[in-house]
């Protein structure tokens, strides 16, 4: 059983930030085996088996299955259908592990951002964003991200490790034991990392989202954000469901793009363009804006041209500054001509308010700041102990900090 214990409650304007400390997370070994690891048909096959080699009424397996994903508990204790023996031996075979929340973060527009700890000390970051009827979720694929986007503060943290299909699934999972009210209508995997360089952790997630015996959301409102990974997306396009697929695109030219996404190098902007073709579904394109740099009325058409070519929508993403605070972000009045510009030139553009200003909601950026808090923890009292040359934390941004000029945007 994982218990949180309230440290600290911090007032940030009109924002609340919430700090919980880990107590505990259930055992994981040898002998056991972890259910939330699997696709929601690999899992029951598993049950099946486990209640047809103890002799145990068949209907159990599903009573079990159902606790994985459908109706999650917290660990099988709570599952009070099954006898508690039973309880007790699932938790010794099949214990259900916890993503812990270490900071929740609530924002002024009603935004949450989750920072969880997983069991080897990583941290990584959801964001929850209420609108109307509908509460999308954004998740993260993997610790840290190898591409190094300039715009991007998690770019800034380099490459961390990939994350489990548990791990990824399980950001919905603590999000609907916490409240099921709250269950994500939509998912977008536009939070830390790249979902198509995790692909068989991703695609394992992918079947649990979406399955009728995981959380049953349609595909349709499950969306894959990719900077274009070839080998990822042939895979990503075999896939039978309506998956949407966005493209960070950033720029119109290939020589825009490498200045600010080294990615271009291995992955061009034409042969992203052409894989693309491969999605039967209306494809979307993710275009952030920084002044003076992708915001131009030749950019405006450039784009057009690629987007009417792709029949893709465009999704205008102002720059969140925390992510980058040497670049600008365009003024609101400039996306809005640049905007007009696309529907002009046939294309449709949406622009996307910036959420949860107040909570460093841009990807990553939670993280660098609570690693942060933390170093400087650690530092006052390894300088009371009298040690000095404190070593850098896992993720730590500013090993990887370079200059605008040295991303080639300046
Ligand atoms: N690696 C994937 C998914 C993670 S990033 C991808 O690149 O698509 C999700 C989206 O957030 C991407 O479009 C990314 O470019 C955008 N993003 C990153 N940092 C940002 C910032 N500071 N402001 C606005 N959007 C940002």
């Amino acid at each position: 059983m994982v218990e949180f214990s309230f440290s600290a409650r911090l007032a940030f304007g009109e924002s609340r930030c919430y700090f919980f400390r880990m107590s505990g997370s259930p055992p994981t070994g040898a002998g056991t085996l972890n259910l939330l690891d699997l696709t929601p048909a690999s899992a029951r096959a598993v049950l099946v088996d486990w209640v047809a080699e103890r002799e145990l009424p068949s209907y159990r397996a599903g009573q079990m299955h159902r606790r994985l994903w459908q109706a999650p508990v917290e660990s099988w204790e709570q599952a009070t259908e099954l006898p508690t023996a039973l309880r007790t031996e699932l938790g010794a075979r099949f214990p259900l592990p916890r993503l812990i929340p270490d900071t929740v973060q609530q924002s002024s527009d009603g935004t949450r951002k989750y920072l969880w700890r997983l069991e080897d000390g990583e941290a990584i970051e959801s964001v929850l964003i209420p609108s109307g009827s509908r509460r999308t979720l954004c998740i993260s694929s993997q610790a840290g991200c190898a591409l190094r986007c300039s715009f991007c503060a998690t770019g800034r943290m380099g490459f961390r490790r990939n994350l489990t299909p548990f791990e990824i699934a399980g950001q919905i999972r603590e999000v609907v034991l916490a409240d099921p009210e709250e269950k994500p209508s939509n998912i977008v995997f536009m939070g830390m990392g790249e979902p198509l360089l995790n692909w068989p952790a991703v695609d394992a997630a992918l079947s649990i989202l979406n399955h009728p015996e995981g959380f049953g959301i349609g595909a349709r409102h499950i969306t894959v954000s990719t900077v274009g990974i070839l080998p990822g997306m042939a895979e990503f396009a075999k896939r039978p469901e309506q998956f949407r697929l966005a493209i960070s695109l950033h720029a119109p030219t290939s020589e825009q793009r490498l200045s600010m996404m080294p990615v271009e190098k291995k992955y061009d902007l034409a042969s992203v363009l052409k894989a693309a073709e491969a999605f039967r579904k209306r494809i979307t394109f993710e275009y952030v804006m920084i002044e003076g740099f992708n915001d131009s009325d030749a950019d405006a058409s450039q784009l057009a041209k690629l987007a009417r070519r792709a029949g893709a929508l465009v999704n205008i993403l102002p720059l969140h500054p925390g992510g980058a605070p040497e670049l600008t972000p365009t003024p609101l009045s400039r996306i809005g001509t640049f905007s007009e510009r696309l529907r002009n030139q046939g294309v449709e553009a949406v622009v996307r308010r910036s959420r949860g200003l107040d909570i460093n909601a841009a990807c990553g950026q939670l993280r660098v700041e609570v690693e942060k808090k933390r170093r400087e923890r650690k530092n006052v009292s390894g300088e009371r102990n009298g040690v000095s040359g404190e070593g850098k934390a896992p993720g730590d941004a500013s090993t990887h900090t370079s200059s605008p000029a040295q991303r080639g945007i300046v």
